[in-house]
């Protein structure tokens, strides 16, 4: 018999046709309180599970008793609670191939309009303020030659990291939790503190997972150590950042601007100081989102539960302790 897997994420026609030939697909486009009982219900007799995050906290699958594997269409998996899913030894597989170029094309493009005020001035343009000559007060920062700060050398750090050194001419200082040669050695890269990072980058660039160490990571200490004409980009996730300790720093011009991907909730409340702040450009939290990036995602994120499920192979295990 075919295993039986939840899809709870729309996913391109081909790979939805890959997934229904390996298994039996029970199919939810989108899970909200409307269907969430029946979302609940079908997992508790899947084998497995394929989607964009999850959207029940990870102990209400505590029925699913069958469920061996997760396959999640993201990087990140701070979504799960990882030990829980651990104990009941259910797989957690994450992705970053398919996305790591994306999603750093997408934090060098907040760094350039956010030292260009590319958004603000576009605003400016549109209500007929556009005046004969520019005047100094629209003046942006230079990005080539200066210090570019990313905070997690990992996959999508090195990728942001290669952009400035190469494309921009810029120094590159960085954090990790252990040495990246490669970072010093093809991007004359220097690993140092956090606080040092903090205090001599022009822009800082959050790429680190979101975990129990980084969450508030950057508050208003942080904050307090970087330059007044310094950029903070954040594509990490919201949570990194102590969010009103930023908006603080941004008004009382701590810091210079922002450019944000992602944060503390989501979407972004209307009512954000953030929405008022012309010295902050705001992104949806559209990291990987390119047709062809989140297609590659999707299908490189079945193929994987496929190669659990169907032929015993794994691949980006989150939680390998549990094989
Ligand atoms: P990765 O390759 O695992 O890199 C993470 C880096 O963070 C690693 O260098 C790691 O250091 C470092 N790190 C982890 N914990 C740390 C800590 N406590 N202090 C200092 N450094 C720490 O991950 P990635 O693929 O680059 O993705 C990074 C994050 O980006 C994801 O977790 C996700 O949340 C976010 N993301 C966002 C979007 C978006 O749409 N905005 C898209 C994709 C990903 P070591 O290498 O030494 O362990």
């Amino acid at each position: 018999m075919k295993p039986s897997v939840v899809l709870y994420h729309p996913v391109p026609p081909e790979t939805r046709q890959l997934l229904n030939k390996q298994f039996n697909l029970i199919t939810f486009d989108k899970v909200d309180e409307s269907n969430r009982e029946d979302f609940l219900n079908a997992c508790a007799d899947a084998d497995g599970m394929i989607g964009m995050g999850l959207p029940v906290p990870t102990q209400d699958l505590s029925r699913s008793a069958n469920l061996k594997a997760i396959a999640t269409i993201s990087t990140g998996f701070d979504a799960f609670d990882v030990p829980w899913l651990s104990e009941r030894r259910i797989l957690l597989m994450n992705l970053f191939d398919p996305l790591t170029e994306t999603t750093a094309d997408l934090g060098f493009a907040l760094l350039m309009a956010t030292a260009r005020r590319i958004a603000e001035l576009d605003r400016k343009v549109r209500h007929g303020e556009w005046g004969k000559a520019v005047a100094k007060d629209w003046f942006g920062l230079d990005i080539h030659g200066k210090t570019l700060g990313i905070v997690g050398m990992g996959r999508i750090g090195f990728a942001i990291a290669r952009r400035g050194a190469l494309g921009c001419n810029m120094r590159v200082l960085y954090t990790s939790r252990t040495p990246k040669p490669e970072a010093d050695s093809k991007l004359g890269a220097r690993r140092c503190a956090l606080d040092e990072l903090l205090s001599e980058s022009d822009f800082v660039c959050l790429v680190v997972p979101l975990s129990a160490e980084t969450r508030h990571l950057i508050g208003t200490r942080e904050l307090g150590l970087m330059k007044s004409s310094s950029i903070l980009i954040n594509i990490a996730r919201g949570a990194v950042v102590d969010q009103d300790a930023l908006i603080q720093a941004l008004a009382n011009n701590t810091i210079h601007a922002a450019g944000l991907d992602v944060f503390e909730n989501e979407p972004l409340e209307l009512d954000s100081a953030l929405m008022q702040m012309d010295n902050v450009v705001l992104a949806p939290h559209i990291g990987s989102a390119t047709q062809e990036t989140r297609d590659a995602m999707a299908r490189y994120a079945a193929e994987s539960l496929i190669d659990f499920l169907i032929h015993d192979r794994v691949r980006n295990p989150v939680n390998p302790q549990v094989l």
